[in-house]
């Protein structure tokens, strides 16, 4: 039998219990005869309440110390969980992203991993241990800094380390049964899904769905890595997320794989734009050079009087001071009237490879919305994907009304949601 990573998530080692209770599934697996590689994640909320500590002491904290603090939550879980195992008789060894030779860029907060280089975990499991791998974490290839991934980055660790190790299988274990049509916490009637293409997955994930991350997605489509999303606190199979579906995974419905939705964007709105040529340019090369992902961005038809236009976009909120003062430096060259942020917004996004080929998807979305009295503020769309950004207020009836519209509610059981805060 080959080797397997498994990856638990915050919830699944909340406390002691959940970690003896973790300790026990790992040694199974290792008692079935697999080499098995462990990433952990730091325990139920520590890593927000980190983040809030380091806004007591500092409205915006150099990013080298910041991810210095932060990391320090998954050292303990690591360290708790070997400790765990040993005492249930079988050998483990703990490691730090950079001991597991996780080589990442140099950018703090949202490093990316360039290079794994996985000779101690390799030689750990060789020698007949568990090996524990911190997740999030990894080490700046030029000054050796400590960096984190990005929330909920234990997940790219997890398929980056199945990959450098040619794992069979990377199994990322979590508080809910596997992948479902709609966050279980706002949809009872959510229904897990057997198989999810890549694609799909992508999609999902990128919309707002944290049940995976969309960098770990995509490396593991790179590297053709299957993920079998699953619950710790169950014994259900849950979710295989794949190129294709293998054995007696059921591929599911074709249309519409799911709804997501995303409350962590903000937007912004640059009001009286002059309508010529380079005006967005110098906007949005401030917006890139402050290292800031957008997402969405819409710009209105001038008016016809003033030659005025408005931009709006959306981005991540924890990036919404940068951004402000970014545009606020382009003021004078641009010259535009004044900045609007807003982050009372939410966006919520169908997804499915189906909807290429089937017209009236859009117009069955849009009539959902606005039988609930939803009102849409901003449209995009994909090939796979639509997603609309509403207020804040209305997102988890939204959800709810597109979910059902598209026939996807599950006429059995409720999702469980076994542990975590949802925050
Ligand atoms: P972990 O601590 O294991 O990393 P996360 O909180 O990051 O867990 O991800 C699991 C959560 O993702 C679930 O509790 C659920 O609320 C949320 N979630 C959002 N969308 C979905 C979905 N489509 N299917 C399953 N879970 C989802
Ligand atoms: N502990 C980190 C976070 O909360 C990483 C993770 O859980 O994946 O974002
Ligand atoms: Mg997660």
């Amino acid at each position: 039998m080959g080797l397997v990573v498994q990856k638990y998530g915050g919830s699944s080692v909340a406390d002691a219990e959940g970690i003896k209770r973790v300790a026990k599934r790992i040694v199974e697996a290792k008692k079935n005869g697999h080499q098995v590689v462990v990433v952990v994640s730091a325990m139920g909320d520590t890593t927000d309440e980190l983040i809030d500590l380091a806004g007591e002491v500092s409205p915006i904290p150099s990013g080298r110390e910041f991810d210095m603090l932060l990391t320090a939550g998954e050292r303990i879980s690591m360290a708790l969980l070997a400790m765990a195992i040993k005492n249930l008789g079988h050998e483990a060894q703990s490691f730090t992203g950079s001991q597991a030779g996780v080589i990442t860029d140099s950018v703090h907060n949202k490093a990316r991993i360039i290079d794994v280089t996985p000779g101690r975990i390799k030689s750990s499991v060789d020698e007949g241990n568990i090996a524990i791998v911190a997740g999030f974490q990894g080490v700046s290839h030029d000054k050796k800094d400590i960096t984190t991934l990005g929330r909920g980055g234990s997940d790219t660790t997890a398929v980056a380390l199945a990959a450098a190790l040619d794992a069979e299988v990377c199994e990322i274990y979590t508080d809910v049964d596997g992948v479902f049509t709609a966050d279980p916490r706002v949809v009872k009637k959510a229904r897990k899904i057997d198989w999810i293409s890549f694609e799909d997955m992508l999609e999902l994930a990128s919309s707002g769905s944290k049940v995976l991350l969309h960098r770990c997605v995509e490396y593991a489509r790179r590297y053709n890595i299957p993920i079998h999303v699953r619950s710790s606190f169950s014994g259900l199979r849950g979710t295989w997320v794949s190129n294709e579906p293998q054995g007696d995974q059921t591929m599911e419905q074709a249309l519409i794989s799911g709804v997501a939705h995303d409350t962590s964007e903000a937007k912004v709105t640059v009001v009286g734009v002059p309508d010529k040529p380079g005006e967005a340019a110098m906007l949005f090369r401030a917006i890139a050079d402050a290292e800031i992902n957008i997402d969405m961005v819409v710009q209105n038809v001038s008016a016809a009087t003033t030659g005025l236009t408005d931009i709006s976009f959306t981005l991540p909120k924890t990036d919404g001071k940068k951004a402000i003062a970014a545009l606020e430096k382009t003021r004078a060259s641009v010259g535009f009237d004044s900045l609007r942020y807003d982050d009372q917004i939410a966006k919520i996004s169908l997804v499915g490879a189906g909807m290429k080929t089937n017209p009236g998807v859009t117009a069955t979305f849009f009539e959902a919305l606005s039988n609930a009295d939803v009102n849409i503020e901003l449209i995009s769309t994909s090939e796979i994907r639509i997603s609309v950004v509403t207020r804040a207020d209305d997102v988890n009836a939204a959800v709810r009304v597109v979910h059902t519209a598209f026939g996807l509610d599950s006429d059995s059981d409720e999702a469980v949601v076994y542990g975590g805060t949802g925050r």
